[in-house]
Formats: C-alpha cells, structure tokens, sequence
C-alpha cells in the first residue's frame, strides 16, 4: 500500500487532457489518447481526484459528466467546486468519507466500494455505486481513480424489498417484546428490538455485541434457575444448528424471574437465510403468560372432567353391584317359596301362604324395577316437569287420606295441619308433588312402631310477591329415627340406614333419592334431622307460582266452551261408577254414549263417523276385553281418523308405573278414579286439538 506504482502512461493522459493538446506524434502520447478515448467512451461514469487536501478533480469522463447533466468538465468541476466532496450529496458525505477510509485502511487491494446519493444539475437525485482503487503516484501524488455507475433503480427496488421486508417482520412479530439478529459464524448478535430488561446488555446505542457473552449473560440475568441449563443449551451454536437443520423455526418456552415472580416466556428461533448453511437466525422472545393460563385452566378443566367421569363409573359401578345384590335377595327368596311350594303342593294352607309370599316378594322385585326406571327416567332428557293448578290443600288431604288406614293399622296417630297457609291454588306438577310427599310421609308411616306420633304441616312462607309463594312441608314422625352417620347419606341411591334392614322393613333405598330428584328439578330443597330411637323430621320446601283468579276463569271458560254438546265414549263396566260419571260429565254438556267393556268400545269406534266421538275416556279393569288390549285394538284400525282419536285412561289404579303403561299402549293420559272435573278439564285442554 505504501508502494509507489507506475501510472507514467495514465499521468501523460492526464497532462494531455489537461493540456487539451490534440497535436499527437509521440508514441506514448498516441497510446495515451487511445486510452482517454476509451475512457471516454466507457457507458459508465470515471473519475480521477486527489485523494489529500481539497480532493480535487483530476478528470471525469463523459458518462460521469451526463448524470451530473453537465456538457464540459470545467462545467464538472465549477459545479462540484472542483472536489470530490461536491460529488457526494451532502447528507450522505461523512459516512461515505469514513467508510472509504476505513475500506482502504483494511484492503490489501487499496480497494473500496461505497453508496451514495449525486445531485444533478436539473435537481434530481440519483443513486450510484462507486468502486474506488487508492493509488500513489510520483507526480500526482496519492489519488483515487473511481468507476461510478448509476444505481437509481437496483438501489429503490432494494430499499423497497428493505421496506417490504420490515414491514412483514414488524407485521410477524408483533408479539415479540425483543428480536435479535445473530450470525452464530461471525458470533454477532445486533439488537431489531428490545425488551427493557434485554436492553440492559446492550450499549445505549443498540449496537453489535459478542453473540456468546450475550447469550451468558441472558442466562444469568433472566432465565429462572430450573431452566437455566435447558436454555443455556439451546442457545448454543451446535444445538441452534442441529435443530434448525430440518425445519425453518423452533421454539422452546422457559420460565423467568422478574422481580422474585416468575413469568413464562418463549424463544422461537429461525434461520433467515434458510439456504442450507445455517448461520443468520433471528431470535424473538415473547410473554406467553396468557397462552399458559389458558393451557392450565384446560389442563385443569381435563383433570376434573377425568376425575368427574371417574367419580361418575365409581357410581355406576356401585349402582350396579347394589342393584344386583338387591334383586338377588327377593330372587332368591321366591325360588326358595316355589320350592316350599313345590313340596307342600298337597298341603292347601300351606300352598296359599307360599304363595302369598311369592306374590308380595315379586311385588317389591316390581317397586324395585320401577324405581330404578323412574330415575333413568328422571334423569334423561325426556323428563319434563308439568305445570297445571293444583290446589295444595287437596293433595295434602289425599296423601292424608291413602296412609291414615295404614297408620290406623298400627295404632299410630296421624296429624294434618295446615299453617299460616292463605293460599292453596298454585301452579306446579301435581303427580310429582303427590308422589314426593307421599313417599316422605309413607316412609314415616314404614319407620314408626305401633302407637307412635307423625305430624304433617304445611306452611306458607308469605313472600312479597303476589305471585308466588313458599310452602314448607314438614313430616314429623317419633319412629326408629336415622344414625348420624346414615343421615348423610340416605339421599344416595340404595342407601339403607342399617336398622332399617335389619327390622325386616322392606325398602330399595331409591324412594328418596328420587324424591330429592324431582323437588330439586322443581327449585325446592329437602333437609332430614334425625335422632335414633326418638325420630325423624324431613322438611321440603317449594315455591310455586300462585293461580290468580284469572287464570281459572279461562281454562275452564274455554273447555267448557269447546266441548260443550259433543259425544263422548264412555268405557265402563261398572254401573254405579257408570252412571255417576254420567251425570258429571253430563253436567259439562257432554253426550254419554256407553260401552260396558273394552271389546263394545272397540266396536262402537269402527262403527262411528270419525269425528263422531270426541274422545274416549277407557277404565282399565274389564271383563271381555281390558281398557289397555282395547285402546291396542283401536290404535290398530285401519282408517287412521278413528284410530288416533284421543283415549284417556280412568282408573282405579294411581301409581306412577300405570300411567307410564297407559301412555305406553298408546294412550293420550291417565286419569285416576274417582273422576276429577278440573284434573279431566285440564288434561282435555291438553289434548284436544280444536281447529
Ligand atoms: P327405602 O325404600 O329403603 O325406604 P328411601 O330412599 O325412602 O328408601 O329411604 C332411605 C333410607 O332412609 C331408609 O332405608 C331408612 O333407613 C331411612 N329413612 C327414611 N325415612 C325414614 C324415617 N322416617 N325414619 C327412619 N328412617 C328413615
């Protein structure tokens, strides 16, 4: 660099041209011009200037003077104040200076290229590149000579793609708090972004640093200590390399302290280069704090589901093993009675009493199905709870009235007491509600000995609503009361308290259980207190919606109204019942046409007109032909006006289960005997279809 290099032919140009000599006859001088012709004509621009002092132009060929729109190089160098430094645009004339500096201070070539933007005479800024060769000479002293060409378009179209670029890392990563450009090779790493806390670890003016020192201190200062070495590893060449070899990114997420708290974070790595050699990669960090929470709140979410389900096997599982256990025992012991049977076949008495026993035990097996039935039923979608008015007073007197002979059987004195109660009309499902109270109060009637006590009372609980109402129902009974220990659990299914078994006291354990599962379906609440040898107290409590005056007036209003001078068929085969049900529905204006058992019925409605009969209301119980084979029969007719007219059930039979079959064979409802006008109303609102 310091060697001085023979530029002799090159120094004579420049002496001709500046002495725009043109008579040529020397030699060398011959070749010179050939040069400077050539120069001349280059497409690009080329520029000669002393590199000391004012850098002043030596020469510049055509093709430079054209992109500065002048015509003569003293135009040139009046222009540009006859020095390189009136070349650069003045903005961008420092950092061109330095880097020329530096590139000529570094090259073993004197070589340097630099960027930057001219000013032309009309005014336009245009870009060029610049490829200049320091050289020392004997008579010009240290000079540049420079190749300049325009670079106006490949220099916007690479600043547009910069942009662009940008613009689609900015757009990618805005989730990222830092982002680091790290060449793993030159072991740099410059700062894009920085969270406050990374900033730490760079100069204030966010320069280039040592990628590994970098990455120690990362280590350090922010990752938490059980993740320390699992970072301090990824964050290696090798292991950035190896994991980038298949795909373009990965991530890992590690936890980090910041003041004592620890926050999630992650670190996605990605070879930007991706040409196979794996050395430029980006380095984003983000919070992943709320992506954490949301995956441990389904992770939760899994593990109580898990846990729920196999809570939810458990209870089936014990269902089952209960289940069976309790079907085994009345099983059991009806083979054991047919075969007692068997063996006394000659023995009248003793054949009846077998037999007898064979009957009540196949009727618990039967209560035990159909509780079981009953809750699948309650539980499935199917069960659908009725709203219908129904006065409480009624359905308290009626459950008084089924278990008073039972209680009278054994001497035990039985109390109905109504409190504080202003209203009876509500509006509820009255099945259930008789099904649950009854059941309640049965059971005190099943655990109270001979001479005992039981109080029923409802109480009204006024609440400031007009429209609704709380009653409580409280069954007080001084029978052989619940454990402690049982009380809690009577509610489950099966659950017997031990006494209970022992006495003899035929029971499932499911009554409650279903009775809990109907008043919770209906809002209410049910609480047992118990005290062994001294009795029990079960309280329900329920909200109804009262019947105000008006609502009455239009149900029956309507129906009556509706079916007023219409035929009925009326199945009977009883002729008192026959003729009292007669007159009542007689008194609704309706026409009575009789049937004495199912097989007339079923004749009298192939016979009819359809339309004729109105609908049909079927007792149960008959000779000939039951009301279940003839509504079968019915349903079966060909002409499908007369087999879907509507068959309501009148019987003398009021369990849950014979409604259940009645719907089944294909009836519309279940009335139960003694025939209830406002019940029958309320039922034929429902299904009757009035066009
Ligand atoms: P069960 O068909 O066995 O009567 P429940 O579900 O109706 O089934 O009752 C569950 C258990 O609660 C009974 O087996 C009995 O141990 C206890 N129980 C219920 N009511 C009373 C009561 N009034 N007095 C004493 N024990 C009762």
């Amino acid at each position: 660099m310091n060697a001085f290099e023979d530029y002799s032919l090159i120094e004579q140009m420049i002496s001709m041209l500046n002495s725009e000599d043109k008579a040529l006859n020397d030699e060398s001088y011959s070749a010179a011009w050939q040069i400077k012709d050539f120069i001349d004509k280059l497409p690009g621009g080329f520029l000669i200037y002393k590199a000391d002092g004012g850098e002043e132009i030596i020469y510049a060929n055509r093709a430079l003077l054209r992109m500065f729109r002048c015509n003569t190089l003293k135009e040139f160098k009046e222009y540009t104040g006859d020095s390189f430094r009136g070349i650069v645009y003045h903005e961008d004339l420092d950092a061109v200076e330095d880097s020329i500096q530096e590139q000529i201070t570094s090259s073993h070539e004197n070589l340097d290229y630099v960027e930057y933007r001219i000013l032309g005479k009309d005014g336009a800024v245009r870009w060029v590149e610049d490829y200049g060769h320091y050289v020392r000479t004997h008579s010009m002293g240290n000079i540049f000579y420079v190749f300049i060409t325009d670079a106006t378009e490949k220099i916007n179209k690479r600043r547009q793609e910069y942009t662009q670029r940008l613009e689609v890392i900015e757009g990618l990563s805005v989730n990222y708090d830092s982002i680091l450009y790290v060449d793993i090779d030159a072991n740099t790493v410059l700062p894009y972004r920085l969270s406050n806390r990374l900033k730490r670890q760079f100069t204030k003016k966010l320069e280039v640093r040592d990628y590994d020192g970098f990455a120690e201190d990362f280590v350090q200062s922010w990752v938490h200590p059980d993740d320390k070495q699992k970072i301090k590893t990824v964050l290696t060449p090798d292991y950035i390399r190896d994991n980038l070899k298949e795909n373009p990114t990965f991530y890992t997420n590690f936890k980090c302290l910041e003041n004592n708290e620890t926050k999630y974070l992650q670190l996605r790595i990605v070879d930007v280069r991706n040409d196979g050699h794996i050395s430029q990669v980006v380095i984003g960090s983000r919070n992943i704090e709320d992506e954490i929470a949301q995956e441990m709140k389904q992770k939760t979410l899994l593990e109580s589901a898990l846990k729920e389900s196999k809570l939810a096997n458990i209870a089936k599982n014990t269902f089952l093993s209960n289940m069976s256990h309790d079907m085994r025992t009345p099983l059991n012991a009806l083979f054991g009675y047919l075969e007692l049977a068997k063996k006394n076949i000659n023995d009248k008495k003793a054949l009846e009493g077998y037999l007898d026993k064979v009957s009540a035990t196949g009727k618990q097996l039967l209560d035990l199905v159909d509780k079981v039935l009953e809750i699948s039923y309650l539980e499935s979608k199917d069960f659908q709870l009725s709203e219908e008015p129904c006065n409480i007073k009624d359905v308290t007197a009626e459950i008084y009235g089924e278990l008073a002979p039972e209680a009278a059987k054994k001497s035990i004195s039985i109390s109905l007491e109504y409190k504080n109660a202003a209203h009876f009309d509500v509006f509820t499902d009255r099945d259930k509600l008789k099904q649950i109270l009854i059941h309640i109060a049965g059971n005190a009637v099943k655990y109270t000995g001979r001479n005992g006590k039981i109080n029923l009372i409802v109480e009204e609980k006024h609440s400031p609503s007009s429209e609704f109402s709380t009653f409580i129902f409280t069954t007080r009974d001084t029978g052989i009361g619940i454990s402690k220990n049982s009380l809690g659990k009577i509610f489950e299914p099966f659950e017997r308290e031990n006494n209970s078994t022992q006495s003899g006291i035929f029971g499932s354990g499911l009554g409650l259980t279903i009775a809990k599962q109907i008043i919770e379906s209906m809002g209410g609440t049910i609480t047992a207190e118990s005290a062994v040898g001294k009795g029990s107290t079960f309280t329900v409590t329920l909200s109804f919606r009262l019947v105000q005056k008006s609502d009455i007036l239009t149900e029956e209003e309507n129906i009556a109204e509706l079916i007023n001078g219409k035929k009925i068929l009326l199945v009977e085969d009883n002729e008192i019942n026959l003729e009292i049900e007669t007159e009542m529905l007689q008194d609704l204006g309706l026409i009575i046409e009789p049937a004495e058992n199912g097989k007339i019925a079923v004749e009298k409605v192939k016979a009819s007109a359809p339309g004729e009969y109105l609908f049909v209301l079927m007792d149960i119980q008959m000779p000939v032909m039951d009301g279940r084979q003839a509504t079968e029969e019915i349903r079966k007719i060909e002409n499908p006006a007369l087999a879907g007219i509507p068959i309501i059930a009148l019987s003398a039979n009021a369990l849950e289960s014979d409604k259940r079959l009645s719907v089944k064979t294909g009836m519309d409802a279940h009335l139960t005997k003694p025939i209830d006008i406002p019940a029958l109303l309320k039922t034929l609102s429902k299904t009757l279809k009035f066009s």
